[in-house]
């Protein structure tokens, strides 16, 4: 086995997951301490113009996996493929997203290569060459440290922006090396027959870069309204509590939580959310988290970056309109 660190590139019809440019970061440094390079793997349909993106970002050799048989997300084809990409570059340690996808295919890529494990990471280090990694336990108020030993293989997911991306180099190169698919009757057992998007347009919670949540103090959907006009503003992702989603005000998909979405962006602005454990499970590791709440005393201001005691269906909207003038000025 190599020193190597392969970086799974997650796409969707051609769209890279920004998340999967971040983990180039942990990548590099582990790669550098254990003396090998840094590779990155791309699965999926027509791809093959993804490669200088990832180049850019600091991969030494890009592989691919690109057949029909990849175009929409499986567990099965895409192990193999992943697998296949894992040989070739006798990769030490993979990462991964901690996305849907990163979560899903790693579990099944850890069983296939009887490897090491560790899903949702906030932290990457080495110890010799055993990779530490740290997870966030007990709705996020300890921090765990497992030791991925060396000699078999190590995988990580990490947590949506757990590390910065590193600057993408303008003229940067990598090797591509495009590898066949071969599938076994097992890897090809699930088929995809439709996906059905959302229609709302608006983003989901965890790919986002803001988030804008409400609370049950919205009242009912039609005061959400609100909440989406900010979003759009800011080109966020509406987020709710869980009393918000049990009252029918948004759907569960948007519920941030324990029982919901963990979403780590670089915003979070909590609007009539009272920062019950459960909820802050789900946002506590925003970078920057503004709360807007009536009530001085709510257990969200503890976590709060910027706090403003106010009633929300006031400041909301007044938010919405000075942003709209700071973006027509720009
Ligand atoms: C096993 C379990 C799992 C759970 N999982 C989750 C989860 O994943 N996510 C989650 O969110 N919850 C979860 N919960 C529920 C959680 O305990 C809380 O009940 C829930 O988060 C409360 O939602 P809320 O803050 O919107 O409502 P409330 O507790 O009703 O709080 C409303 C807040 O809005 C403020 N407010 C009222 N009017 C205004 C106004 N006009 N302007 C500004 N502020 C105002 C109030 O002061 C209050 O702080 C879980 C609970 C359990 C038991």
């Amino acid at each position: 086995m190599s020193n190597n660190v392969l970086v799974f590139i997650e796409q969707r019809a051609g769209k890279i997951l920004p998340a999967s440019f971040q983990l180039l970061t942990p990548a590099a440094t582990l790669a550098q301490a254990l003396g090998g390079q840094v590779d990155a793997c791309i699965v999926g349909h027509q791809v093959g113009e993804l490669v200088g993106a990832v180049a850019s970002y600091g991969a030494k050799t890009v592989y691919t996996v690109d057949d029909s048989e990849l175009a929409l997300y499986r567990a099965g084809p895409y192990a193999a493929a992943l697998a296949a990409a894992i040989d070739k570059a006798d990769a030490a340690i993979v990462l991964m997203p901690t996305s849907f996808m990163g979560r899903d295919l790693a579990a099944r890529l850890a069983a296939r290569k009887r490897a090491a494990l560790a899903i949702d990471c906030t932290e990457l280090a080495l110890d010799g060459a055993d990779l530490i990694a740290t997870k966030a336990m007990y709705a996020g108020k300890f921090a765990a440290k497992f030791k991925l030993s060396a000699g078999r293989l190590q995988i990580a997911t990490v947590r949506t922006n757990a590390y910065p991306a590193p600057e993408p180099q303008t003229g940067a190169s990598a090797e591509a090396v495009s590898i066949p698919l071969t599938l076994t009757e097992s890897d090809q057992r699930l088929h995809v027959k439709e996906i059905v998007g959302t229609s709302s347009g608006i983003k989901d919670v965890t790919e986002a870069d803001i988030v804008v949540s409400g609370g049950r103090s919205l009242k009912s959907e039609e005061n959400f309204k609100i909440i989406y006009e900010l979003a759009r503003v800011l080109d966020a992702a509406v987020g709710a509590s869980r009393a918000a989603c049990d009252a029918g005000y948004q759907p569960h998909s948007r519920q941030v939580g324990l029982t919901g979405k963990v979403v780590t962006p670089r915003l979070y602005i909590a609007c009539g959310i009272d920062g019950a454990i459960q909820h802050l499970a789900g946002m506590r590791g925003s970078k920057v988290i503004v709360a807007i709440n009536t009530k001085k005393e709510a257990p969200i201001f503890k976590v709060a970056t910027y706090g403003c005691v106010v009633d929300l269906f006031t400041l909301v909207p007044l938010l919405t309109q000075e942003l709209q003038h700071v973006t027509a000025m720009a």
